[in-house]
């Protein structure tokens, strides 16, 4: 059977040519490029609506780090002019509005199922078949299977004794109650410190009775500068969306940020001290990517930033014992994904905020009552675990991929992932792993990698159809040539010390709490990616046999 068509399968239920697995950017724009091919595709999502990233986490302050009007999708005229970003950095709530909007401009939902989260799924060599199992029994076949799973949708909790003693309301950030939650008043303690613990505690600083900050690690952040678009703005930005996009294409991370440059070393310290005063005061991330590149490959280069961005957490920090706590010691600005904030600091000058750090006082456990440490007991009546993710595989491991011979996906992986491109990997036939580990989307703006990302793997299936194949899987050598590809990106940076999720750490999971051997991310750069996309598609998809 050719792509395009979709019979019935009497052996898995329902047969689709291609399943999509989440609903998200990545699952949407997917969806929308097969069904512009006439490729017959089903999306199944395990939330009861699209939105992804955007329809699970509801927490207070949640919104993006992007330019909203470099985060669109860029393929649709109609729906750039259509839309209007109201914020520079549009809030949770507006960006799933975005994602429904999309959705129905696209005429996607009806092949998008809700409710239907996927428990399994195991490839028929004889039969050339995906066979999709979900929690709710209902079973899917599929000739090829797509993820779109988002790399950060496996929360984690900490690892401390009494989470489930605790009396009160407690949730991670991935899970705030969609009903809201009422922080009048309530005693409130915050653990984590990374984007999310950053914008909950900006957010809620001045609505709770008391907020405990409970930090083991401070990052550096720097200000978002948050403003409204007005409709005179946005149509002012609908006439450059094309220079937008082209500029965001030509930057490493897909943003409008490019870098200086002049070079760290090649100006005085005047200049270094007039540039990063500027980009201190500019919206967005220009102070992490239009700075020198020297601070992402050179300990100086980036120890001589990272005292300036120290500078001004000390300024707007009243308490100077305070404003040290919030100075990471432990690595320098940049090396890990950077939050961005809105009176962050200033949050901390507030009487009802008290920063607890963890280098300090160790918590012991958690009780019926709130949280106790080594030196204190906080009594709360709400804990927010903004303690981060499984990130990139965590979610893969959440379903059981069986490939060739029944292998598993979690054994395969037992050390870290193994990709091509971040699209294929070996012993898995007939799947792409959009936007998951070693691709280049999580160092990116997200969507400019989406889109980079699917229009190849739609080409790819595409040329599949067209030579009339039904197979396809990546050799292992063209796989390990990927992570050695990876693995070398990885190595001209700073950011391979780092203890974060781009690396695969995550302390609340074992093997998972020390440097990771593999990589997790592409940074090579989202143009260095596209080229090397493209470089395969014109080499007739070297390294994929297709049968
Ligand atoms: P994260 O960056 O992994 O941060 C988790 C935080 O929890 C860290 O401060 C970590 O401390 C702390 N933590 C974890 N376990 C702990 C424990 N047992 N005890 C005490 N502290 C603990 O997770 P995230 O903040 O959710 O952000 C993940 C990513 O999501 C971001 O990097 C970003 O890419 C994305 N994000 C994007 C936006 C946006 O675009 N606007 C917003 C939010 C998130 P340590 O550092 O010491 O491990």
């Amino acid at each position: 059977m050719a792509i395009g068509t979709s019979e019935k399968k009497d052996n898995c239920g329902t047969y689709h040519e291609v399943v999509i697995i989440g609903a998200g950017m990545t699952g949407l724009c997917q969806l929308h490029y097969l069904k512009r091919e006439g490729i017959d595709a089903l999306v199944l999502d395990a939330n009861s609506d699209v939105g992804g990233t955007w329809y699970n986490n509801r927490y207070p302050g949640c919104r993006f780090d992007s330019e909203s009007y470099t985060y669109g999708f860029s393929f649709s005229k109609e729906i750039l002019d259509k839309w209007h970003w109201k914020e520079r950095f549009s809030s949770q709530p507006e960006n799933l509005r975005y994602t429904q909007f999309v959705t129905e401009e696209l005429n996607l939902r009806e092949n998008i199922e809700f409710d239907s989260r996927v428990k399994s799924a195991h490839f028929d060599d004889d039969n050339t078949i995906w066979n999709l199992t979900l929690e709710n029994g209902k079973k899917i076949g599929c000739r090829y299977l797509v993820t779109g799973l988002g790399g950060l949708s496996a929360p984690t909790l900490p690892r401390i004794d009494g989470i489930d003693s605790f009396r009160g309301e407690s949730f991670h950030t991935f899970n705030w109650p969609h009903a809201g939650v009422d922080l009048k008043g309530k005693r409130v303690g915050v653990i984590g410190s990374g984007s999310t613990g950053v914008q909950v505690i900006s957010e809620i600083a001045d609505k709770v009775g008391q907020l405990t900050v409970l930090q083991r690690r401070p990052n550096w952040c720097a200000p978002l500068k948050n403003g409204e678009i007005t409709e005179d703005e946005m149509q002012e930005i609908r006439n450059r969306y094309d220079e937008i996009f082209s500029a965001c294409a030509a930057t490493s991370g897909g943003f409008i940020h490019a870098p200086d440059r002049r070079g760290f070393y090649n100006v005085s310290k005047e200049e270094r001290l007039e540039l990063w005063e500027r980009l201190y005061d500019e919206p967005g991330f220009g102070v992490w990517l239009s700075n020198f590149t020297d601070i992402f490959v050179d300990e100086e280069a980036n120890a001589e930033f990272s005292e300036f961005i120290a500078g001004k957490i000390r300024a707007r920090v009243n308490d100077p014992e305070v404003a040290e706590l919030l100075i990471p010691k432990d690595h320098g600005f940049g090396v890990q994904r950077v939050p961005l904030e809105t009176n962050y600091y200033e949050a901390f000058n507030r009487d009802n905020v008290k920063l607890v750090s963890l280098q300090n006082e160790q918590i012991e456990c958690v009780t019926e009552t709130g949280i106790k440490t080594d030196k204190d007991e906080y009594e709360l009546d709400l804990i927010v675990y903004a303690t981060g993710f499984d990130a990139l595989t965590g979610a893969f491991d959440r379903i059981d991929f069986r490939g060739v011979g029944g292998a598993k996906l979690t054994d395969k992986w037992a050390n870290g992932p193994e990709t091509y491109m971040g699209m294929f990997v070996s012993g898995f036939p007939n799947l792409i792993t959009l936007v998951g580990p070693q691709s280049g989307s999580y160092s990116t703006n997200f969507p400019r990698a989406i889109e980079t990302c699917v229009g190849w793997a739609t080409d790819f299936l595409v040329d599949v159809r067209n030579k009339g194949k039904t197979r396809f899987e990546v050799t292992a050598e063209a796989e390990q040539s990927w992570c050695d590809e990876a693995t070398d990106a990885m190595s001209k940076l700073l950011l391979r010390k780092a203890k974060s999720w781009f690396n695969g750490f995550n302390s609340n999971i074992d093997g998972h709490d020390k440097h990771q051997p593999k990589p997790y991310v592409y940074v090579g750069g989202n143009p260095r990616l596209g080229k090397r996309l493209a470089e395969v598609r014109d080499d007739d998809y070297a390294g994929v046999e297709v049968s």
